[in-house]
């Protein structure tokens, strides 16, 4: 195959969590942009009608999915309906996440519950329900978890976050493992600082610091993500699995110093 040719994803079926807004928005469009044809799950509905809306004036089909992934028991019924729609999944793409800030001291089981059952279990219960027909079909498939650089190392009031990114690199690394018979290959994408309305929450401190810190010296776009997202669900991604890749304008790779101006 055309080495241009390996990165297309025409004809495929992917299935993308958190799809309404952010990360997820962008990765949804990018892998339309690449070909694929696209089911969209998150709570809003007016969110993922807009992102579909986008995708339908590509060419691309898209459908719209609202539920909640913190309900593990309905992703059966999720699954039924996305392939009715579109046909059999062979990317899923785990995005959907929230973040609640909260020492150790202030935690409750509920706030833990609440950031664990929806970054981490839903993450193990939905690659269950979608790999059940990716392994019985026997066609191999793709995975792309969404971790975070909280993956790597810790980071202060954010616990429970990091516990479930922590979990996700993991299981990303079994997963991998197991489905390696079967050609499906299982990766993640460990996000620096993305400009979202998630981290549209910042304050001004924590916004310069993030400049100051990141040697790219400013925030990515869900578009940066998007790119190797595409890349993992493609076929030239063939011979990579169990990794969890940084995409962080250079935050891993150390601190700058002197503090490097933000760039354009
Ligand atoms: P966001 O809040 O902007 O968007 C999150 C999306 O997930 C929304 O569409 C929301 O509706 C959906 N969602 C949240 N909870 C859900 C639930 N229970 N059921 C279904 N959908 C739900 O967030 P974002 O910044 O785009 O983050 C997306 C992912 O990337 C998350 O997993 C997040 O942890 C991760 N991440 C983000 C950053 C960043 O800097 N923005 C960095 C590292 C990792």
């Amino acid at each position: 195959m055309n080495i241009i040719e390996s990165f297309k994803l025409d004809g495929r079926v992917a299935l993308v969590t958190g799809a309404g807004k952010g990360i997820g928005e962008g990765i949804a469009l990018g892998l339309a942009e690449a070909g694929a044809d696209v089911a969209l799950v998150a709570r809003t509905r007016t969110d993922l009608e807009r992102v579909a809306e986008r995708i339908r004036e590509g060419g691309r089909r898209a459908l719209v999915v609202p539920g909640d992934v913190a309900d593990v028991a309905a992703f059966p019924s999720l699954v039924r309906q996305v392939e009715e729609g579109l046909g059999p999944i062979d990317v899923l793409v785990n995005c959907a996440g929230i973040q609640r800030r909260m020492t150790v001291l202030e935690a409750t089981v509920e706030g833990w519950e609440q950031v664990i059952n929806t970054n981490l279990r839903s993450v193990y219960f939905l690659c269950q329900a979608v790999g059940k027909g990716m392994v019985a079909r026997g066609r191999g498939g793709k995975v792309v978890n969404i971790a975070s650089m909280t993956s790597y190392r810790g980071f202060h009031t954010v616990s429970p976050y990091g516990i479930s990114k922590a979990g996700v690199a993991n299981f990303t690394k079994v997963l991998a493992l197991e489905w390696a018979p079967h050609n499906i290959q299982v990766n993640a994408i460990a996000p620096g600082w993305i400009a979202t309305p998630m981290t549209a929450q910042m304050g001004a401190d924590r916004i310069r610091w993030v400049n100051q810190h990141v040697p790219q010296g400013k925030f990515g776009t869900p578009r940066d993500v998007a790119g190797l997202a595409v890349f993992l669900a493609s076929p030239a991604a063939d011979y990579l699995t169990g990794q969890t890749i940084p995409v962080d304008g250079g935050f891993l790779a150390g601190n700058p110093w002197p503090p490097i101006p933000a760039q354009p």
